[in-house]
């Protein structure tokens, strides 16, 4: 068992403020297989007075673009040299299929990271303007100052790079807290940074719970708060910032809808739902977990998904041929189970699954990949975020009709339309009230602005936009021209 024993703060390990310790459980042993110290509000204290000391009175802040720009550039590279073990990590942490975790759980921060620096390097850092009072203005791109980034377990290295790569690029300085059920790859993320000269104070990492996460976000010493969580938290996050108004991001959760229409290549679009619909065995918040099928073409849909789901391999996640694995932690796990046999208490059809465990997997989280039929858009099911792999599939009466309960959603994170007309699906889109749509497939792209309608969140992440949300509006007005 691999045992933690501090955090790193200011550039070094520093020792933890009380013996508390997160076990972190193997979700397909139920073994722990390491310790880690749990952060308390001195160590996030700590956490945040070396950001403010390194954003307040180092020259980080200040440097030229190009200057961070280049240790961000070795910083990838050192990245790109860890990445298997870096997914390795992942998987044993929170059971995410090696399938998925060696191509999103650290290839895609990897990205992530290059097109952060690509989108840098052409940034208008500072822009000058013709003023009207007869002198030149400038706008520059100050940095926010100290961010606090909170990130939940699901894909912890992907929604962590999401906000530090920006805020090292525009000059801010960080608080990163992992969540508890994976704290394994922050450190080996933190030796990374360390290894890539990132000066001290400039990226601090507490692993901790609710509660200290809370004492983080209402920090006076923290200037904006990048958070990715359940809806709930962000509601609770935004008052804090509303209140102190203190910059704040929030990416949340989602209930997303694939909407399939009649022309589209029923084969294509199976293949291309067991990534959209149950990537990271279903815990993910971009997931399409309603399936929009035409009443013409309902049983053809339902048939098909059920067949396809239900031919899935689910098992050890470290295994290359598994593509569901267990869920994050036995609490998830029980809360998964509990909606499957809510769906069907709701008078929703298993067509395949159910909440019992699958065959021959008696130890570890593992729940049945579920397809609902026979539901309506206002059951729970069609309408709370499950984050596990089930799926309702909803009749439409026609294109209006799949639009109207596509955005019949508290949520709007994301969405896709499956078609053989891609101009048409196009348009579909463009209907869809959500920050992401996909056409025969859903991924998000680097350079494209992410982020949530309504209730799915505050803000954008990736791309030029992701920049934007770490610096602030400066113009600099002299006298005379
Ligand atoms: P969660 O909100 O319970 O926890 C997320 C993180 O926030 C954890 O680190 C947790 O310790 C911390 N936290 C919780 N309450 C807090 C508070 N009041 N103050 C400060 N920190 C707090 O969510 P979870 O169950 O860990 O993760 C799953 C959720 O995350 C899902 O709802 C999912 O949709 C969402 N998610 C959203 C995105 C996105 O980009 N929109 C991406 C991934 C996950």
């Amino acid at each position: 068992m691999e045992q933690y024993d501090a955090f790193y703060i200011d550039g070094g390990w520093a020792k933890p403020a009380t013996a508390d310790t997160f076990r972190v459980v193997s979700p397909h042993t139920e073994e722990v297989i390491a310790s880690v110290p749990a952060g308390a509000a001195a160590d996030m204290d700590a956490a945040v007075g070396a950001a403010r000391k390194a954003f307040d009175s180092t020259d980080w802040p200040t440097r030229a673009p190009e200057e961070r720009m280049e240790v961000v550039r070795r910083f990838a590279d050192l990245y790109a040299g860890r990445m298997a073990e870096m997914a390795d990590v992942i998987t044993a942490e929170m059971g995410s299929p090696t399938s998925f975790s060696q191509l999103a759980q650290s290839p895609a921060p990897w990205m992530m990271l290059t097109t952060f620096l690509d989108v840098a390097a052409s940034y208008p850092w500072e822009e000058q303007r013709s003023g009207v009072l007869g002198s030149p203005v400038t706008v520059r791109r100050a940095p926010v100052g100290v961010v606090a980034a909170i990130v939940p377990w699901n894909v912890p290295q992907f929604v962590t790079m999401s906000k530090l790569a920006p805020a090292l690029l525009a000059g801010c300085t960080v608080v990163l807290k992992p969540a508890p059920e994976t704290p394994l790859d922050a450190y080996l993320l933190a030796e990374l940074l360390h290894e890539a000269g990132v000066p001290a104070g400039v990226v601090n990492i507490v692993p901790a719970g609710r509660e200290v996460g809370a004492h983080l976000v209402a920090h006076p010493g923290v200037d904006k708060v990048a958070f990715t969580g359940s809806t709930a938290a962000g509601r609770a996050i935004a008052s804090v910032c509303g209140q102190q108004l203190k910059r704040c991001s929030l990416e949340l959760g989602g209930k997303s809808a694939a909407v399939i229409l009649d022309d589209a290549d029923l084969a294509a679009t199976m293949e291309g739902l067991k990534f959209a619909s149950l990537m990271n065995s279903g815990q993910a918040c971009v997931a399409q977990t309603r399936i929009l099928a035409s009443r013409a073409n309902y049983d053809a849909v339902v048939d098909a998904l059920a067949e396809t789901v239900a031919g899935m391999t689910v098992g050890d996640p470290a295994d290359p041929a598994t593509e569901i694995g267990p869920l994050v932690s036995q609490r998830q796990r029980e809360r998964v189970a509990k909606y499957i046999a809510l769906g069907e208490e709701e008078g929703a059809r298993v067509a395949t699954g159910g909440s019992g465990r699958p065959a021959g997997l008696e130890r570890g989280w593992y729940v049945q990949p579920t397809v609902f039929a026979g539901a309506t858009n206002t059951m729970r099911i069609a309408r709370e975020e499950i984050f596990g792999p089930v799926l309702t599939v909803i009749p439409y009466q026609d294109l209006d009709d799949a639009v109207r309960i596509a955005n019949d959603s508290e949520y709007g994170l994301a969405g896709s339309v499956w078609t053989a007309e891609r101009a048409a699906g196009m348009d579909v889109a463009r209907r869809l009230r959500t920050g992401t749509v996909g056409v025969n497939q859903y991924t998000m792209d680097f350079v494209a602005p992410f982020g949530g309608f309504k209730a799915s969140g505050i803000g954008r992440e990736f791309g030029r936009e992701g920049l934007d949300a770490y610096s602030e509006l400066q113009s600099l007005v002299p006298l005379g021209g």
